[in-house]
């Protein structure tokens, strides 16, 4: 079912059900309250008719001539005004007369009755019932009769109650037609306004679908509307910055291939045209050309096992200083060469961690390769290992250039490097990061940079305890 349908249909229920309860409490409260209140106004007229009839009696000492006092115009009008049918549509009835519909029955001493309103009790004698409910009439101490008023109407005759209820119950059903015709007008408009932006995005997501990545949707409306076309922006910008790079990893692999490719092959067509003698040191350049080009072929393969989440582990126990001492030992020459000195800070000298040895060396040494390669000479490079509950964290930190803020969400990108025109003898292709961080996931830790420029930069990362690693 719509939506737009589905609203609608609910909010005509909700009226229904509310007009539906408001009627039974409604009649419920005519019936209890109206009545008492009906009750109580006949007691105190029957006090008033009591009255009426004492001085009657008082004057003339007999009943006589009583029924046609009640049978005068303004109250047969009432009885018959009132009948179902007749009456009302000639718009008699309930204004017409000072009594209203109450129904005045006098009985004399004897309990027979001598008066009635409708006529219709007349010589019968009253219950004993009816006479206590009555109001004894006495004059000069003896008691001459008892008037009785009563609600209560003959079939074919509408009580007070009755006209009162069918005209409660009359403005409930005409309120409740109006409600509905509210409800059913709101729920429309309330739900074009819920369901209009709803089909704005279904075909925004179907354009995107179909490739059109620059999708971007402008809609005002209530936060949770403006929530979900923000949370489909943010997804369409993120599809598309995926699209690039996957765009551009073709390329940067196709152009990182090409530079070592075309060394080799220049050197090799110079060997077969005689220009170029076989000596040890061209075989010596032609490898490092092969070296270089397994070990982008080898990145490339580590990091895509890495983002595929697929990267098989040799899990031991080893001492993580250890590993961080051999890592010196490895650019110790290196960093004499440019006067810089490696710093290792760390409390204890046995810090047992559970990974893979061979991939955790590879981050160290792709962190401190890139410290070591952009820190000028005299300046530090110092690795801090800490441990805390659940995890050990190291952090490489060096007296580089910095930097800057445009470029640090992207550092972790594969092929990205800050210095867009730089040449190969100043680096590498830009994977050493990418890489650590895959490794560093693939363990269940995090890997983040803080820096600034002039100020250094702080490469940290977190392996988590052994007994808090994850089985894969
Ligand atoms: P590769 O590691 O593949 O040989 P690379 O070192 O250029 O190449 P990454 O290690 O991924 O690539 O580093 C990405 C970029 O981040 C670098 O090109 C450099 O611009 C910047 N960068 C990394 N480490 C530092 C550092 N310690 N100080 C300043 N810039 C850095
Ligand atoms: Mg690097």
């Amino acid at each position: 079912m719509k939506l737009r349908t589905r609203l609608t249909l609910a909010f005509i229920v909700v009226v229904l059900l509310a007009v539906a309860t408001l009627a039974v409490a409604v009649g419920w409260a005519t019936r209890t309250f109206f009545h008492g209140y009906l009750e109580d106004v006949a007691g105190k007229r029957q006090q008033v008719w009591g009255d009426f009839f004492t001085a009657y009696y008082r004057d003339r000492g007999e009943w006589t001539g009583v029924q046609e006092l009640l049978d005068i115009p303004w109250h047969s009008g009432l009885d018959q005004g009132m009948v179902r049918g007749q009456g009302m549509g000639r718009g008699q009835g309930l204004g017409r007369g000072r009594t209203g519909l109450e129904r005045v029955i006098l009985a004399d001493s004897n309990g027979r009755v001598i008066a009635d309103t409708y006529g219709l009790k007349l010589g019968e004698r009253l219950s004993e019932q009816e006479l206590a409910q009555g109001t004894a009439i006495v004059v000069n101490g003896r008691e001459v009769g008892t008037v009785l008023l009563t609600t209560a109407t003959p079939p074919g005759v509408l009580s007070r109650e009755d006209l009162f209820t069918r005209s409660v119950t009359v403005a409930i059903i005409l309120a409740g037609i109006a409600a509905l015709i509210l409800a059913g007008l709101a729920g429309f408009f309330l739900a074009r306004r819920i369901a209009g932006p709803l089909s704005q995005l279904t075909a925004a997501v179907y354009r995107l679908a179909a490739g059109g990545w620059e999708q971007r949707l402008v809609l005002t409306g209530d936060e949770e509307i403006v929530q979900l076309v923000t949370a489909f922006n943010d997804m369409a910008a993120r599809l598309e910055k995926y699209e690039a790079l996957r765009r551009n990893l073709v390329a940067d692999v196709a152009h990182e291939l090409r530079t070592p490719l075309t060394v080799l092959r220049g050197q090799l067509e110079s060997l077969q045209a005689g220009a170029l003698e076989i000596k040890p040191d061209v075989i010596m350049s032609l490898h490092d050309e092969i070296l270089r080009l397994s070990r982008l072929v080898h990145d490339l393969q580590e990091l895509s096992l890495a983002e595929a989440k697929k990267l098989p582990l040799h899990r031991e126990t080893f001492n993580l200083v250890e590993i961080v001492q051999k890592v010196f030992n490895f650019f110790q020459v290196e960093a004499d060469s440019k006067n810089i000195s490696l710093i290792l800070d760390t409390e204890e000298h046995d810090i047992e961690i559970e990974g893979d040895r061979d991939r955790l060396t590879q981050v160290l040494i792709n962190l401190l390769g890139n410290a070591l390669r952009y820190t000028p000479s005299r300046g530090r490079v110092e690795v801090t290992i800490k441990e805390s509950p659940g995890e050990v964290s190291v952090s490489v930190a060096d007296t580089g250039p910095g930097i800057a803020p445009a470029d640090l969400p992207y550092v972790f990108e594969r092929f990205y490097r800050t210095e867009k025109s730089r040449n190969r003898a100043q680096g590498g292709a830009g994977l050493g990061l990418a890489i650590a961080k895959g490794f560093v996931e693939a363990h269940g830790g995090r890997i983040w940079v803080e820096s600034q420029p002039g100020q250094g930069t702080r490469f940290i990362f977190t392996i988590p305890a052994a007994n808090h690693i994850l089985p894969l």
